[in-house]
């Protein structure tokens, strides 16, 4: 964001608004963490915020304070088409294309505040006034950190704040061990710890939440499900919504799933498919110049980063296995350069 924006935002927040904070599609811990810290300072500096999803959200970051005011578009859209409708400023966080919040983004494009969009994925669309973008950003919570400090108010940032940001900055992060972490990320991380963010508690909280069912369900995936051609370099797994249903599944019982695929040695390309609520979601993650983003772009009307990405098939499942089989010998060079 350049000079003048900056003061033009700045200006524009010095007095009480009607502010509503948006996020993508299945929010994760970035997208909640980023949401819910930019919510807690915006109440702090007396504007009246309404956070709102297109969907629902593990349950794992239902702890996060501000979480019971979030409104879930898909269940209530009255309530959030109102406060779209009435708002100065919208922010967009976490994502760059109306298109990754479904309906909720027609809301957005109709109404007649000013946006803000505040993202780290890769290729972002031209739909907003205000743009604080960087794909160096290891995560959509760092640069609302960065944007508070642009505000000039680092020092209202309390442990609410910190314990969000260091959220989505831990869950984007793998836990601070993806090439996007940079000694940048490690200086704000201590910077929210002093400010109070209890990060034990926090890693407790997400990763020592786990069902049974969800830890049966990977067990499941691991053992059953696990296709590896070493040809390739690839690994992928793929799950049917029965299995989905035999294990209970929950929101995001299969999130890290895809990431056991790429632990294997050799591995440098992995896939996760699985069969829900209808269509088939595809998530691809890599390791060095393999870029998933363009790969799912070009194949699953997907996108994000270069070594984590995801997408949708309108395939069958097994029909979307054979297409995404069928293009490896295309990227076999790629795959297989040490
Ligand atoms: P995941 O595989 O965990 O769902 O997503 C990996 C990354 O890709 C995240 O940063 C997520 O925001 C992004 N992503 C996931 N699905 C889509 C999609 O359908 N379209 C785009 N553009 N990005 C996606
Ligand atoms: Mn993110």
């Amino acid at each position: 964001m350049n000079a003048n924006k900056t003061k033009e935002i700045k200006a524009l927040l010095s007095t009480p608004k009607k502010i509503v904070i948006v996020t993508h599609w299945s929010p994760d811990g970035d997208a909640m963490g980023s949401s819910l810290g930019l919510y807690n300072y915006l109440i702090k500096k007396k504007h009246k915020v309404t956070v709102v999803t297109p969907n629902d959200y593990p349950s794992f970051l239902f702890w996060m304070p501000g979480n019971k005011k979030v409104i879930n578009f898909s269940l209530n859209a009255r309530p959030a088409k109102l406060a779209v409708a009435k708002a100065d400023l919208i922010f967009c966080l976490d994502f760059n294309s109306l298109k990754r919040i479904a309906a909720l983004g027609d809301e957005v494009a109709k109404s007649k505040a000013l946006t803000c969009m505040i993202d780290h994925h890769l290729q972002p669309e031209d739909f907003a006034d205000f743009k604080l973008h960087s794909i160096e950003a290891c995560s959509t919570c760092e640069l609302i950190y960065d944007f508070i400090e642009m505000m000039g108010d680092k020092k209202l940032i309390n442990k609410d704040i910190s314990n969000c940001l260091y959220t989505g900055i831990m869950t984007d992060t793998g836990s601070f061990r993806f090439p996007s972490t940079t000694s940048k990320t490690h200086r704000i991380v201590a910077e929210l710890i002093n400010a109070g963010a209890e990060n034990a508690e926090i890693h407790n909280r997400i990763y020592d939440d786990t069902a049974e069912d969800k830890l049966r369900l990977l067990g499941f995936c691991l053992v059953e499900k696990l296709t590896v051609l070493k040809e390739y370099g690839t690994a992928f797994f793929s799950l049917r919504s029965d299995e989905l249903k035999h294990f209970n599944y929950k929101k995001g019982d299969t999130e890290g799933v895809v990431n056991y695929a790429l632990s294997i040695k050799g591995i440098r390309f992995a896939a996760f498919f699985v069969e829900r609520d209808g269509e088939i979601k595809t998530s691809f993650r890599s390791k060095g110049d393999f870029n998933v983003n363009l790969f799912s772009r070009k194949h699953f009307s997907g996108g994000g980063h270069a070594n984590a990405a995801g997408g949708m098939s309108e395939l069958t499942l097994d029909e979307t296995v054979i297409k995404f089989v069928s293009l490896l010998p295309e990227y076999k060079k790629q795959l297989n350069k040490k």
